[in-house]
């Protein structure tokens, strides 16, 4: 596991696959996803500070919300509440929803696609996005399976390129951070030639799904 406090206060938490952010104020705190379950990112928590812990997920994803029990609750978007196989108390988060921490005023944006319930979290003031799985440099973004929603991804791609110049820096949870906001745009011209079959599939992995790499570098986990 790697810890490293990547801005003031805020702590990126990397398991080496996906990571998840803490952000340290002087009397709460607030973590960004909780890694998977094995991971045990509340010892990683309670290493780095004994405030009281505000849990909000980026989606429903088991990377994302494995670690959450011991949290005992959640904030995530209701779209998503089904995903979330533990036993714990979910809140509801809607678009525009505010965590504030520290120097770290969050809203929330919704941005289904890669599940029903995605969100990424946006300080406007600092230009920060933390996107969860929906924007990355070049994946593989994964877009396989039941819950994922092609059309609903590229609305969602859209929503955030026409916020592209409040956007400084992008956190996603997977591959390269940070990332500029250049990637919203690759990854938008790339998920609509996918969904105009204009990308070649070949098999890459052992899951039930073809990769296809756009012109602009990203690569998407499809059916
Ligand atoms: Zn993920």
């Amino acid at each position: 596991m790697e810890v490293k406090e990547f801005l003031k206060d805020l702590y990126v938490i990397d398991n080496g696959h996906v990571r998840c952010f803490l952000i340290v104020g002087k009397e709460n705190a607030l973590l960004i996803d909780t890694l998977f379950k094995q991971d045990d990112v509340f010892s990683e928590v309670k290493k780095l500070t004994d405030n009281p812990v505000t849990v909000v997920l980026t989606h429903g994803d088991g990377d994302h919300f494995g670690g959450v029990a011991p949290f005992k609750e959640c904030y995530l978007h209701h779209n998503d509440f089904d995903l979330v196989k533990e036993d714990v108390l979910k809140h509801a988060v809607k678009e525009n929803d505010t965590f504030d921490v520290g120097d770290y005023h969050f809203q929330v944006i919704e941005i289904p696609g890669h599940t029903n319930g995605s969100i990424a979290l946006f300080d406007k003031e600092k230009g920060l996005l933390i996107s969860g799985d929906s924007l990355q440099k070049e994946g593989p973004i994964f877009m396989f399976g039941e819950h994922r929603d092609l059309d609903k991804y590229i609305e969602s791609h859209k929503k955030l390129l026409a916020m592209k110049d409040e956007i400084k820096t992008v956190l996603p949870s997977h591959h390269e951070y940070p990332i500029d906001n250049s990637y919203i745009e690759k990854n938008l011209l790339d998920a609509i030639d996918l969904k105009d079959g204009k990308l070649e599939g070949v098999k890459t992995t052992d899951r039930p799904c073809l990769t296809y790499t756009g012109k602009n570098g990203t690569s998407f986990y499809f059916n």
